[in-house]
């Protein structure tokens, strides 16, 4: 057994089987499927437990990888465990994040069929850096074309640009990626990866202008400020002091230490214009107002406006009249325009929504940038999804609502592939399928993403209405239109009494992962997203290159209103389920032990919450519905055919008789084992046990 052997060298990659008797009372199994309880969440637990006191991170149900933050450097991720994953069968081998990489890459080498790996879990489980490391897994592993190596250096460096644009520090995560990213890693013919292809999911920019306490904005900020040599800084009208003299970094607190990545030369030409960008977001946070004797708002610091005319290369008394107007359009007899003053209030949150719409859609341009670094002709892909998973805070709203609309998708998503896959594998080995019962999330997708009655529709009319619409109108049509469903509730109850569990500016989804209370307000605000139309005129005309990509005069002539927040991510997140659905998915499910970022620490309670939010024991029944464990003819006669007289040392028949002799001498039971095509269905993990046992005993 050549497994055994680099089991013995190195204990941090274990014996497959695990399951042996000894083993199994100080590892637990390596895979969920052979638990004996399994509908025990506490066994899960425990098991999960077990493996992480002794450094296993990974964990499996079935094809689906478990992994649990280790918050420490393992050492299994070297170039030699790289190697030791190549090729080898998904069992045979301790469970790995590189055998899941390996698993994905060969079916695209031999089926050629496109697959995607989908990584989910809560802020600062693992998921970012689990798809690095499959990244790295690619560009080490594959063979390269020999004009194409450079790809692989883009490849890797775009994740530290995304990353110094889109990532901040946060309570969670030191390094907590604020968007969704799907990459496709693109392969050639033979097999050796020669592109790649970005898609970035709302990114959060309210971060630009605000940040809870203990936070911070995007790290790229920082690194300007501390890593800019000073004549780069004089040059953006930026000083090398501490970050906080900048309004919009003023609530920093901790300093993670940070590389500076100005690596991105290699994406644009246009490094120094993106860095202008940057250092505009930073003047406008320092923009300030005052207000004269007619009531009308001005600009007080004239300095700063300087700045930002040049650094956007704009007219800087169109930016202030800009920044203190509204324009407004209206249809009379023929058009006419009215201007009217902002107070105070109006012109900061202008200035606001000038800076999160400047720094949002130059993210997007950097990522088109990147894309066209990347593109080449492809043969076929694996996409890599490291997106956000279900979100359950003290306070929700607008943003968990999407985020968690967006796991109900992917889980969507999931019970429509997993189980078609495992009815495929069913008929393919001509087995009988059996039913399995399984909550269908539906009815709560279409509950939030129905036309005119869902969610959304709801949110957007009310965007929509001219008048008194507010959060608390928006609240009400929803009651209207949705008291009564199945997963929606407030704190009316039918009898005309109060639910005390739903606050009174509150609305409640039972999702699938469980109940979330979403507070309505700011819902419409941050769903209509506006930009002043003037503005957007100004942005128009500027002279900063990026700048003008990222704000298209069509976008002033064009008359229909821009697509809302939420109207924009459903139809992105349908663009997403075409993609995917159309490959072959794996799934990772990474986990966070604790709120620390401590290594070891293992809290019951939260780890219990993310086995509920992940799905994982309704996962783990499903599987194990049918049978516990399936492995090829070939495998299980290679394994187990010392304890056969018969079969030992060789069998020349056909395999399946081979199996059909070996599991008639260890006097399996008729309902124990299915016997298909290529492979061997057992159907309890006792069956299995008992045979790895008596192995055990013969050495
Ligand atoms: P997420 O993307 O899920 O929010 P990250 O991937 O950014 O979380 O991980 C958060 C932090 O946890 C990382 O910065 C790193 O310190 C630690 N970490 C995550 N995965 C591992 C791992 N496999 N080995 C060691 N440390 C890890
Ligand atoms: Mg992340």
């Amino acid at each position: 057994y050549p497994w055994k052997d680099s089991a013995l060298r190195d204990p941090g990659v274990r014996l497959v089987m695990e399951s042996t008797l000894s083993a199994r009372d100080r590892v637990g199994v390596q895979d969920f499927l052979l638990l004996e309880n399994y509908t025990s969440e506490a066994a899960f637990i425990e098991n999960l437990r077990r493996r992480y006191k002794e450094n296993l991170i990974y964990t499996y149900i079935g094809s689906v990888l478990v992994s649990v933050n280790p918050y420490k450097e393992l050492e299994i991720y070297s170039k030699q465990h790289m190697e030791r994953y190549r090729g080898v069968n998904f069992y045979e081998i301790s469970p790995h994040i590189f055998a899941l990489a390996d698993n994905s890459y060969r079916a695209v080498r031999t089926e050629r069929r496109d697959q995607c790996i989908l990584i989910s879990g809560e802020s600062g489980a693992g998921k970012t850096e689990a798809s690095k490391k499959i990244l790295q897994y690619y560009t080490t592993m594959c063979p390269t074309r020999h004009n194409t190596h450079y790809i692989r250096e883009r490849l890797l460096q775009s994740n530290p640009v995304l990353e110094a644009f889109g990532n901040a520090k946060t309570l969670r995560n030191d390094n907590s990626s604020r968007f969704g990213k799907y990459m496709d890693v693109q392969f050639d013919y033979k097999g050796a990866p020669i592109g790649g292809h970005i898609i970035n999911y709302l990114l959060e920019k309210s971060r630009v202008v605000h940040q809870n306490h203990g936070e911070r904005s995007f790290h790229i900020f920082y690194q300007l400020l501390e890593s800019g040599d000073n004549s780069l800084l004089t040059r953006l009208g930026l000083q090398k002091t501490n970050p906080q003299h900048y309004h919009y970094l003023v609530k920093v607190c901790v300093c993670v230490n940070l590389k500076v990545y100005f690596s991105f030369v290699c994406f644009c030409e246009r490094t120094f214009e993106l860095l202008k960008v940057v250092a505009s977001v930073l003047h406008l946070g320092n923009m300030q107002f005052g207000v004269d004797e007619f009531e009308e708002t001005h600009v007080t610091t004239d300095t700063q406006l300087k700045y930002l005319a040049e650094l956007l290369g704009v007219a800087g008394s169109a930016l202030s009249e800009a920044l203190t107007h509204k324009k407004l359009h209206i249809l009379f007899v023929g058009e006419k325009t009215m201007i009217s003053p902002l107070n105070l209030d109006q012109v900061l949150s202008a200035r606001d929504a000038l800076a999160k719409a400047i720094y949002g859609r130059t993210f997007t341009w950097l990522v088109q940038k990147i894309n066209q670094s990347l593109a080449f002709q492809c043969s076929s892909v694996i996409g890599l999804l490291d997106i956000y998973g279900f979100e359950v805070f003290q306070q929700n709203s607008f943003e968990q609502f999407c985020i968690n609309y967006c796991n109900e998708k992917l889980q969507q998503l999931f019970i429509e592939l997993t189980l078609k896959s495992e009815q495929e594998e069913y008929e393919a080995e001509g087995i009988g399928w059996e039913t399995v019962e399984y909550f269908n999330n539906k009815i709560i997708c279409d509950l939030v993403e129905e036309k005119f009655r869902g969610i959304i529709a709801i949110l957007d009319e009310e965007c929509l209405r001219p008048g008194d619409a507010s959060d608390i109108t928006f609240l009400e049509k929803l009651e209207d239109t949705l008291g009564g469903h199945a997963h929606f509730v407030t704190h009316k109850l039918a009898n005309g009494k109060t639910r005390k569990a739903v606050g009174r500016e509150e609305f409640r989804l039972l999702h699938y992962a469980g109940e979330v209370n979403y507070n309505v307000t700011g819902f419409l605000d941050k769903n209509n997203d506006l930009l002043y139309r003037n503005l957007k005129e100004v942005m128009c005309q500027s002279g900063n290159q990026i700048v003008k990509q990222c704000f298209h005069p069509d976008e002033l002539i064009d008359q229909r209103r821009p697509e809302t927040a939420a109207t924009q991510f459903k139809l992105s997140l349908a663009g997403l389920m075409d993609i995917l659905i159309l490959k072959e998915p794996s799934y990772m499910r990474c986990i966070k032990p604790n709120n620390g970022k401590q290594p070891g620490q293992f809290e019951e309670v939260l780890i219990r919450h993310q086995v509920k939010y992940l799905g994982l024991m309704e996962n783990l029944r499903v599987r194990r519905a049918g049978f516990a464990y399936r492995r090829s003819f070939e495998a299980f006669l290679q394994r187990y055919k010392p304890l056969c007289p018969d079969t030992w040392p060789n069998w020349r028949g056909q395999l399946l008789d081979g199996v059909s002799t070996l599991v008639k001498h260890l006097n399996y039971k008729p309902e124990e084992y299915r016997l298909g095509r290529t492979k061997i269905f057992i159907r309890f993990p006792k069956t299995l046990f008992l045979t790895e046992d008596a192995l055990e005993i013969r050495k």
